[in-house]
């Protein structure tokens, strides 16, 4: 089997779905892989570290991709990359098809057998594989330090000869994956942390991190362990408790979503406008429009109520290395699934593969 990867195409994405770690992984099983010179450059994995872990490194994009029969993504691949593609070869990684209608076109014009490891279904065998998890964890750090670094104030709690600070209240809304990273990085920083999400679950697993559970009220589990949208009703609910509790914040980190739509809002500019000068809000869901009305995605803004609100994007590629070497364990476990003796193998009774390959299934006449 010939396995492919190049340098990633989305603007300043530095992960990369193959790690030398993972090469060397690949090679042991009979594999050929041919990586770009340069892949790991953004997430400081060197070339010839590549090249020791059995990888031939060639020039360019086409060379690496116009002959494998697997090729690994991060981000989705751009249309020109998808025409370098061969007739026919299966891609792994985060495709997102159905993001961009040109971009399904494409994919669909060369027959490619994609396995966009969003649609992998979230079950415990999953979960070695499951690369929002592993991604969500280093957005959650990272967006908590942002709003350190951005925070006029410290996060712990100092007694100095100058007297005593207290801490910073930290507020983190939406208690995923993310979120629950986001509480543990606060919490290890010094904040005082609470934490609310309306899956009533979350509570424990808050306070198993020691912070508070702050309860609003509103309990809106959906299908599949995720959160439904809230009725406009709960929302008000929701809303008018979080707007008195937010003039006692120092610190917001949003997370908070919902499958397959636009971030819930939940925090108004009339709530930013209540919250205390020197106020930061941090929000992570600004890739998918925002958790706060002000958000502004890729910017930080002030308020005239001196109140900070981010919306930094890419987080994940700013722990590039350690997101990387996720990424790529998530992408080897599955990868795993097809290699089979010289040649790669489609189990489709395993719903791993079933549910994950785009065009779906019963759309697709691949038998
Ligand atoms: P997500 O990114 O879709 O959402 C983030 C959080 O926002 C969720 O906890 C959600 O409940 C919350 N949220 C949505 N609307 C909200 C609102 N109006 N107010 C407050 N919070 C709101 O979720 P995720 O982090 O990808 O994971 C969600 C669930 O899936 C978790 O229970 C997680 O443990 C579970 N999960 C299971 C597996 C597995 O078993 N393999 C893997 C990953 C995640």
């Amino acid at each position: 089997v010939k396995i492919g990867v190049a340098s990633e195409t989305a603007n300043g994405e530095k992960r990369v779905a193959l790690t030398p770690e993972t090469c060397g992984k690949l090679v042991k099983t009979g594999a050929e892989v041919v990586a770009e010179r340069g892949l790991g450059r953004g997430a400081h994995f060197p070339d010839d570290v590549y090249a020791a872990a059995g990888a031939k490194l060639v020039d360019d994009a086409a060379a690496a991709l116009s002959d494998a029969d697997l090729v690994f993504c991060v981000q989705p691949p751009d249309n020109a990359r998808i025409a370098l593609l061969k007739q026919g070869a299966t891609l792994v990684g985060g495709v997102q098809p159905e993001a961009d209608s040109a971009r399904a076109e494409a994919l669909r014009g060369r027959g490619i057998i994609t396995f966009p490891l969003e649609r992998l279904p979230r079950t415990t065998r999953a979960q070695a594989m499951d690369v929002l998890s592993s991604q969500a964890g280093m957005a959650g750090y990272k967006a908590t330090l942002i709003a350190a670094e951005l925070a006029p104030r410290f996060f712990p709690m100092l007694t100095t000869a100058a007297g005593t600070i207290r801490p910073s209240k930290v507020l983190i809304i939406g208690a995923g994956v993310a979120g629950l990273q986001a509480i543990a990085t606060a919490k290890r920083l010094g904040a005082q942390v609470e934490g609310f999400d309306v899956r009533p679950e979350t509570r424990e697993q808050i306070e198993s991190l020691g912070g508070r559970f702050l309860d609003l009220g509103v309990s809106a589990a959906g299908e599949g362990g995720y959160a439904r949208q809230l009725t406009d009703e709960e929302r008000a609910e929701q809303q008018r408790r979080l707007g008195e509790h937010l003039k006692s914040v120092d610190v917001i980190v949003c997370t908070a979503a919902v499958p397959g739509r636009p971030a819930p809002k939940i925090i108004s500019a009339e709530m930013v406008g209540m919250m205390r000068p020197g106020s930061v809000i941090v929000d992570l869901a600004a890739e998918s429009g925002g958790n706060c009305a002000l958000t502004v995605p890729g910017d930080a803004i002030e308020t005239d109520g001196g109140v900070t609100v981010a919306g930094p994007l890419g987080l994940a590629s700013m722990g590039a290395l350690h997101a990387s070497e996720m990424y790529a364990r998530n992408v080897y476990n599955f990868a795993s699934l097809l290699l089979g003796e010289g040649a790669l193998t489609f189990d489709w009774e395993d719903e791993l593969l079933a549910k994950t390959v785009w065009p779906p299934r019963d759309a697709a006449t691949t038998g």
